[in-house]
């Protein structure tokens, strides 16, 4: 028995199970196999299903009648488990009756045999059904390996079949490639992802049919919509019978790209060359031309067949050929470096060019390549740059004035000669030095924010700087500084001049201007002192001459009262005059603060007017008064505007013979007040009118003049008017009388009243 297992195990006989419960039976059946099969007894259905798995016969021999499961039982059992659906079961019955065999059929038996069993019938038909499964497995294990092949590939695969264009099979890639579900992908055909028309995809089949494989590219649609190129290779499988088109689909998209990207880099160099302004010229390694871009054509004047068949050297001008190839062989070619040489075109011109030469492999074969741009253009304007500046420095080395070129550091990037002139330095001592050094320190917090102002564009400046020489003296310097782009960077230019002597007589000026002022001052100080002092003992005089002149202290005889009455009119007169010279002294020493109030001018006019009346009554002048606006009110200093009119009134009253009139007028234009005294008085000469306003000026200064007066009145008329803000002017003709005309502010800013404030009040006292 023991033997018996091992010859199981190492034979290669086919091995069979032999079910039956009656002993007897399976060894006789036994006997009759074992010499050219392996028997294995079963007796019992159930453990012929044991041994089925165990032992995996090659054939079944299965006794119909059995005791505790018929045969067709274990038949159905047997052919319903994938492990032993393939063995094949021949049924052993003692009879057999149509419905027994259908009955077999059903169950998926295999065979049929008839007790008693003839030895050799059983043995060919074991034979013949074990070669059947046989083949069937040989089969099987083909598919299965090509399954797992497709299943297993990486690669893209689909199984198609080419009568119908039907999508077989597809593998895990392939759905996950094209984006459909296995159901899906199986539903479609090729020509339904496939961009191919169903010509070229039938044209496909039939070249793979003869050649039993094919290499093709197409484009494939996917589920999202997007078109991919793909490349397929594509062989013949016979599946069952079946000739299918095993497909490997490779994405070429990507590599598509890089060749088309590769197809248009090349079009584009080609474009570059052909665009390029500069000569480009490709010579064989013996120097002939064998090609060149339009721009050699235009520079050289030739037309490309010529180019073509010249040598590189006929391009050149006779001193410049020795470093290129002729047909010397093996010369060697120059590499490298821009140089400078001189060319000649067709028409044997002459033209200097910077010429780069470089070698380079054309498949095995070696080419010169070289660039030539025409520089002459490039030369003359260097030329001309040369002596433009050459010029402009010229200039900028004679102008008198400094330049400078600051940057925003405050940093000397550059001076002219006058700069160095100016503080006493070497050129080269200047440049990068801060220009702070050179300023005195009070003048570099201005320089500062100069130099911050041009740097954000605020614009230029013009600034004066206290500034200092290497030899320590003082500098005055004006600076007019902008910005300007140096050197490709913003910077600031400043033209400085020296303005020490300018500023000196400044100075000298202002000094002399505050001495003369002071000097006015004290001499404003000293007369208002001095009036003072004056007016106490001509009270005395006055005082004791109108006593004695009454008869208070007895009474005086004719030429005495006589003498008391000139010093008392002499006293007044000399008072009126210290009251002038009082008035002003004040008004010059500027120490008077007007007492502004508002006041009807008209009112104050009539109120002169009342005062002077008897008076011109006396020498029969008529005084008259004519006003456009008898409601007007100004706002001033109503006893300086009285004594201004007083003055003017009683000058024309002076100056007018009797029977003459004086005309007062008085109008509004806009926010001033125009008021005229026009007398038709002896009048004032021409040349005398400049003068009459001057301090002790009379037109009339001989010792014999017939009218009294200290040549003060117009004096303080004059300042009166101007410290209210207005003008005085004067007309007169000599014989035909005089016009001052004096212009007031009809307010005055001090009140801080606008004049329609004033305007209203005239409508309400109106
Ligand atoms: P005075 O005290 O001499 O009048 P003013 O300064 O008032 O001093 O005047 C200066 C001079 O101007 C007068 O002496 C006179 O010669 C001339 N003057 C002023 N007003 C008149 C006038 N209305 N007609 C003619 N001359 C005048």
């Amino acid at each position: 028995m023991v033997f018996k297992m091992i010859e199981l195990y190492a034979s290669d006989k086919p091995k069979v199970l032999i079910i039956d419960d009656e002993r007897d039976q399976v060894e006789l059946l036994c006997l009759q196999l074992e010499d050219e099969y392996i028997p294995i007894p079963a007796y019992t259905g159930k453990e012929a299903i044991e041994l089925v798995k165990t032992k995996l016969p090659d054939l079944i021999l299965l006794d119909l009648m059995l005791p505790e499961c018929d045969g067709y039982e274990i038949c159905s059992i047997l052919k319903s488990n994938p492990g032993s659906r393939f063995i094949p079961i021949i049924i052993i019955s003692g009879f057999f009756e149509k419905p027994n065999k259908i009955k077999a059929t059903q169950c998926g038996a295999d065979d049929f045999i008839h007790k008693p069993i003839d030895r050799f019938e059983l043995k060919t038909r074991i034979k013949s059904l074990i070669r059947i499964k046989k083949n069937y497995e040989a089969l099987h294990e083909s598919e299965n390996r090509y399954k797992q092949l497709f299943n297993n590939s990486p690669a893209v695969t689909l199984l198609v079949d080419p009568l119908n264009y039907h999508i077989v099979d597809a593998n895990e890639p392939a759905c996950t490639y094209y984006g459909y579900t296995y159901e899906e992908m199986t539903a479609k055909k090729i020509t339904d992802i496939d961009t191919f028309s169903q010509e070229r995809n039938r044209e496909i089949s039939q070249q793979v049919f003869s050649e039993k494989k094919g290499h093709f590219y197409s484009c494939h649609k996917l589920a999202s919509g997007e078109i991919r190129h793909v490349e397929m290779y594509i062989n013949t499988i016979n599946i069952r019978g079946q000739e299918l088109l095993f497909t490997n689909v490779y994405d070429a998209t990507a590599s598509k790209k890089t060749e088309r990207e590769l197809a248009e880099s090349e079009e584009k160099f080609k474009q570059v060359v052909e665009l390029s302004i500069d000569a480009i010229v490709i010579g064989s390694s013996s120097g002939k031309i064998v090609d060149c871009n339009r721009a050699a054509c235009k520079i050289f004047g030739y037309d490309k067949e010529e180019m073509l068949g010249l040598k590189i050297v006929d391009l050149l001008h006779e001193g410049f050929r020795s470093n290129f190839p002729d047909e010397t062989p093996n010369k060697e070619i120059i590499e490298g470096k821009n140089v400078e040489i001189i060319n000649k075109r067709k028409d044997g011109t002459l033209f200097i060019a910077e010429t780069a030469t470089r070698t380079f492999k054309l498949g095995d074969k070696e080419r010169l390549i070289v660039y030539v741009r025409d520089v002459t253009e490039r030369k003359r304007a260097e030329e001309a740059l040369k002596s433009s500046e050459q010029n402009f420095r010229t200039l900028v080395n004679n102008t008198l004035d400094g330049l400078l070129i600051l940057d925003f550091e405050g940093r000397i990037l550059a001076a002219n000669a006058a700069v160095g002139k100016m503080f006493d330095l070497e050129l080269e001592e200047v440049t990068g030095m801060s220009i702070a050094k050179y300023l005195a320190p009070e003048s570099v917090p201005i320089a500062i924010q100069d130099q911050i102002n041009v740097l954000n564009d605020r614009g230029g400046y013009l600034s004066v700087y206290k500034a200092v020489s290497s030899r320590g003296e003082p500098l005055w310097i004006e600076g007019l500084g902008t910005k300007i782009i140096y050197q490709n960077q913003p910077a600031n230019i400043v033209v400085i001049r020296d303005i020490t002597v300018r500023k000196k007589a400044e100075e000298a000026l202002i000094n002399a201007k505050t001495a003369a002022e002071t000097a006015n001052r004290t001499k404003s100080e000293f007369l208002t002192n001095m009036s003072h002092e004056l007016k106490t003992p001509l009270n005395s005089i006055i005082g004791f001459s109108d006593l004695l002149k009454e008869g208070i202290a007895g009474s005086l005889n004719e030429k005495q009262s006589r003498y008391v009455q000139f010093i008392s009119s002499s006293g007044k007169n000399l008072l009126e005059i210290i009251n002038d010279i009082l008035d002003l002294s004040k008004a010059e020493a500027g120490n008077e603060d007007l007492n502004i109030e508002e006041f009807s001018i008209n009112e104050s006019i009539n109120k002169v007017i009342s005062i002077i009346l008897p008076q011109a009554q006396e020498k029969n002048i008529k005084l008259n008064y004519n006003s456009e606006n008898r409601t007007l009110w100004i706002a001033a200093d109503e006893s300086k505007f009285q004594q201004i009119m007083g003055n003017l009134l009683s000058n024309a009253l002076k100056f007018t013979p009797a029977d003459g009139s004086i005309n007062v007028t008085l109008k509004q234009e806009r926010d001033r007040v125009i008021i005229t005294v026009k007398d038709t008085g002896i009048g004032i000469a021409e040349d005398s009118l400049e003068k009459i306003f001057k301090p002790f000026i009379q037109v009339d200064s001989s010792l014999s003049r017939t009218f009294e007066g200290t040549g003060l009145g117009l004096t303080l008329v004059k300042k009166y008017v101007e410290m209210h803000g207005g003008n005085i002017y004067v007309e007169s003709k000599i014989g035909e009388g005089s016009s001052f005309r004096f212009e007031l502010p009809v307010t005055r800013q001090r009140t801080g009243e606008p004049v329609l404030k004033v305007l209203e009040k005239q409508k309400v006292d109106s």
